[in-house]
C-alpha cells in the first residue's frame, strides 16, 4: 500500500461511505476502501465495539490521524484541501472546477493573472465521475475523468492558481466594475473580471442507492462517450422529452435493442414529431409508456432494474446494465437569480449574441462595443461551458471555452479596468 493512501473502513451500503469514497476519488486521493463484514471485523478497529457503531465509516489517514463518522468536509479539511484566500482582490475568479473553470484557470494563471477557482465540490465537474473519458484530444485508449481532471488541477497550481474547494458562491454584487461575491463560508471574494463555469447538474431519479451505480450501469445524459460499449447490449433510455429521442436514436446505433421508458401516455406531448416517427419506425426502438423506474440493484455495478406500471401497479425486475437518464437537467445558476445577468427560460447564461434582441445587444447592456462571444449581460463577466445557453455539452469545448474567456478577460484587464 502506498503511504500516501488514506484507509476507509466501514459497512457495506453505507451512504456516508460512498461519499467519502466519491469525493476521493474524483479528487484523485488515493484510498484504501476496507470493508467490515462482522462485528469482530469491526472490533479489531480502535474505538469501534460493533459493526452498528455510530462512529463508522472511520478514516485512518497517512501519518496516523483517525477521524470518526467524518463528514467530506472534515476528510478535505485534514487532507490540507481547505484554504482562506490569500489576496483581498483577484484578477479574475472562476466558479466551478469542472473542464470549462479549469481550463480557464490553467490559461488564466499562466498569462500571469491573479486567478482563484472556487469549487463547491469535488475538482472535475461532471466528467469526474466517468471511469473513461475515449473522445478527449491526445488520451487514444481514454483516461478517467478524476484523472484529468487532477492533471489540470496540478497544472493550475503550478502556474500559481489559487484554489477555494468545498466553497461555493452564495451572494454576489456587481460594483465598482468588480464582482464581490460571499461565499458560504462567510468570507469575501472581489475581482475585477469573473468566469462563470458552474455547468449543469442533471435531474435525477430519486431513488436511494442511485449514486452508488453513476458510471457503473447509470448515467445522467446521453452518455456520448458510452456508445463504443454498447454493441449487443440492450440499452434503457428513461424520459420522453427530445433529449431522450435523441439519446435513444444514437444508441439504436451501436445498441442491439433501446428500450425508452415513458411515465406519460404518449410522445406527441413532450417529443418532436420528426423524432417520435423515427423512434415508432425503428425496429431496434421500443418505447414502454405508463412506465416508473422504482428500483436498481446490482452487487458490482448496475444488474437489475424495477418498472413500475403506473396505470396497473405492477412491478417488473428486468435484467439491466446500461440504464441512461435523460429527464432533463438544471444549469447552477440560482445564484444570478437577482442580478442584471440574461438567463434563457431554462436557467442557461445568454452569452454574447444569444442575448441580441431585434439584432441588437440588450438594454441593460452598458457598453458601446459589442459583448464578446462568452460575455454576459454584465461586462467583464463571462460564462463557459455546459452553463451556457446552447452549449454543446462535451469536454473538450468546455474546456475550448474555459481557455477562450480568458483571452477575453485579458482584453478587458488591458484595456477596460
Ligand atoms: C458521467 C459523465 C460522463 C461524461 N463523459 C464524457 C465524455 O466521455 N466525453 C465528453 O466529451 N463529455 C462527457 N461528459 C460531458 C462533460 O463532462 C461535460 O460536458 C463537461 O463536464 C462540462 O464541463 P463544465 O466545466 O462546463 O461543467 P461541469 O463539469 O458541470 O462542472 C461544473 C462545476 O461547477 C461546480 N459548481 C456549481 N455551482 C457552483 C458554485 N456556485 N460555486 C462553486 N462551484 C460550483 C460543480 O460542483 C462542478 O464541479 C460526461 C458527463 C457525465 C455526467
Amino acid at each position: 500500500m502506498n503511504t500516501n493512501t488514506v484507509r476507509l473502513f466501514g459497512r457495506a451500503g453505507c451512504r456516508d461511505s460512498f461519499e467519502l469514497r466519491d469525493f476521493m476519488q474524483r479528487s484523485a486521493v488515493p484510498f484504501e476502501w476496507v470493508e467490515l463484514k462482522s462485528d469482530d471485523d469491526a472490533r479489531k478497529l480502535p474505538g469501534i465495539a460493533s459493526l452498528a457503531d455510530r462512529r463508522l465509516p472511520m478514516s485512518e489517514l497517512p501519518g496516523g490521524v483517525r477521524l470518526y463518522n467524518p463528514r467530506v468536509r472534515d476528510l478535505a479539511e485534514q487532507l490540507g484541501f481547505l484554504a482562506k484566500p490569500k489576496l483581498k482582490e483577484y484578477d479574475v475568479s472562476i466558479y466551478g472546477a469542472g473542464p470549462a473553470g479549469l481550463s480557464a484557470a490553467v490559461y488564466a494563471a499562466s498569462d500571469g493573472l491573479k486567478t482563484v477557482l472556487i469549487e463547491r465540490a469535488a475538482i472535475g465537474g461532471q466528467a469526474g465521475s466517468s471511469s473513461l473519458i475515449e473522445n478527449y484530444l491526445g488520451f487514444p485508449d481514454g483516461i478517467s475523468g478524476a484523472d484529468l481532471a487532477d492533471r489540470a488541477r496540478q497544472q493550475a497550481i503550478k502556474f500559481g492558481c489559487e484554489i477555494l474547494q468545498l466553497r461555493e458562491g452564495i451572494v454576489a454584487e456587481f460594483r465598482d466594475r468588480k464582482i464581490h461575491v460571499t461565499l458560504n463560508d462567510g468570507s469575501l471574494l472581489v475581482a475585477r473580471t469573473n468566469i462563470c463555469a458552474t455547468g449543469v447538474e442533471y435531474a435525477k431519479l430519486d431513488l436511494p442507492n442511485e449514486s452508488s451505480f453513476l458510471g457503473n450501469g447509470l448515467f445522467y445524459g446521453a452518455g456520448m462517450s458510452e456508445m463504443a460499449r454498447l454493441a449487443k447490449k440492450t440499452v434503457y433510455v428513461v424520459g420522453g422529452a427530445n433529449s431522450a429521442g435523441q439519446a435513444a436514436m444514437q444508441f439504436s446505433r451501436f445498441a442491439e435493442r433501446v428500450v425508452v421508458l415513458v411515465r406519460g401516455k404518449n410522445l406527441s406531448a413532450t417529443m418532436s414529431d420528426y423524432l417520435s416517427n423515427r423512434i415508432s419506425n425503428s425496429e431496434k426502438i421500443s418505447v414502454r409508456f405508463d412506465a416508473e423506474v422504482t428500483g436498481l440493484a446490482g452487487s458490482d455495478g448496475l444488474e437489475q432494474i424495477t418498472v413500475k406500471d403506473k396505470v396497473s401497479g405492477q412491478l417488473d425486475v428486468l435484467p439491466a446494465t446500461e440504464l441512461f437518464v435523460c429527464i432533463g437537467g438544471r444549469p447552477n445558476t440560482e445564484w444570478a437569480r437577482d442580478l442584471p445577468i440574461l438567463r434563457d427560460s431554462l436557467g442557461y447564461l445568454l452569452t454574447g449574441a444569444d442575448m441580441y434582441q431585434a439584432g441588437r445587444p440588450p438594454n441593460i447592456w452598458p457598453l458601446e462595443r459589442a459583448p464578446f462571444f462568452l460575455e454576459t449581460s454584465v461586462s467583464g463577466s463571462f460564462a463557459a461551458g455546459d452553463v451556457r445557453h446552447d452549449s454543446v455539452k462535451r469536454y473538450a469545448t468546455a474546456v475550448g471555452e474555459g481557455g477562450m474567456a480568458v483571452k477575453f478577460v485579458s482584453h478587458i484587464l488591458e484595456n477596460e479596468t
